[in-house]
């Protein structure tokens, strides 16, 4: 069997173990594959096994693979940091925007949706490991934003996106995701349509399908270590 493949089935032992030990339905928690620096060569190997969800940081990548992906179904959400002059490319490349973090990214995209007559699903990205080095708002600003994204009609929001902490304690990797998770209920109180969660990926998974994720985000432990990774790391600012 090809690596990939048998990967892929780990990660979905791993998904359904997480799921009955959270009571929780194996079949409302998508993976998401995060293909940063996988060739379009290799992810073609896991859509044709049955995935239909990609993630990429970059929209140089997002961009180069695209071609050649396109004859088979799939989604391609954008996760990595997104700046204002690649808009018009990511949403000509992507489905989902998962890193909606700032207003003023918010504004253009309305305008170049507006533009276009079109409309992209988005995700608010919050940083919930309070670290200076991620992206995404902090969690006080979290629902002021998400109130004011409901006004842009071109943009449809789906859920809230998070990077864990980088901890090799559990508990706080845990705060991070039940912070989202809290966050998700003050929204949908206030009827903002924040249905999905996604966080967790191959190091932490497990925690945040606990915690409420409905989509989760693995690379590594499917495609194996990155080399030359380092402009990706956990899309930290530089
Ligand atoms: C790389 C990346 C992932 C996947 O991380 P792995 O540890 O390789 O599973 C998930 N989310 C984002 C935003 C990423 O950049």
């Amino acid at each position: 069997m090809n690596p990939i493949v048998e990967n892929i089935k780990v990660i979905k032992n791993r998904m359904s173990n997480a799921s009955l030990q959270a009571g929780r339905e194996p079949n409302d928690i998508k993976l998401l594959l995060a293909t940063k620096t996988v060739s379009a060569q290799n992810i073609r190997v896991a859509l044709q096994d049955g995935e239909t969800l990609i993630g990429e940081n970059k929209v140089q990548e997002l961009k180069d693979k695209f071609d050649s992906l396109k004859d088979i179904p799939h989604q391609s959400h954008f996760i990595g940091h997104l700046q204002t002059n690649k808009i018009k490319d990511v949403i000509q490349f992507a489905d989902c925007i998962q890193s909606l973090d700032r207003i003023e990214l918010a504004d253009k995209l309305q305008k170049r949706l507006a533009l276009e007559d079109k409309t992209i699903d988005a995700f608010i990205q919050v940083n919930t490991s309070f670290e200076e080095s991620k992206f995404g708002v902090t969690p006080e600003t979290a629902l002021g934003f998400a109130q004011q994204l409901i006004h842009y009609d071109r943009i449809k929001i789906k859920g809230l996106m998070t990077i864990g902490i980088f901890s090799a304690e559990e508990n706080q990797v845990r705060k991070c995701f039940r912070l989202l998770r809290n966050l998700q209920d003050q929204m949908l109180q206030k009827h903002i349509p924040v249905k999905e969660l996604s966080m967790g990926m191959s190091n932490d998974l497990e925690t945040a399908i606990e915690e409420g994720a409905t989509i989760i985000r693995v690379g590594t432990a499917i495609f194996g270590k990155r080399i030359n990774a380092d402009s990706y790391y956990w899309n930290e600012k530089k």
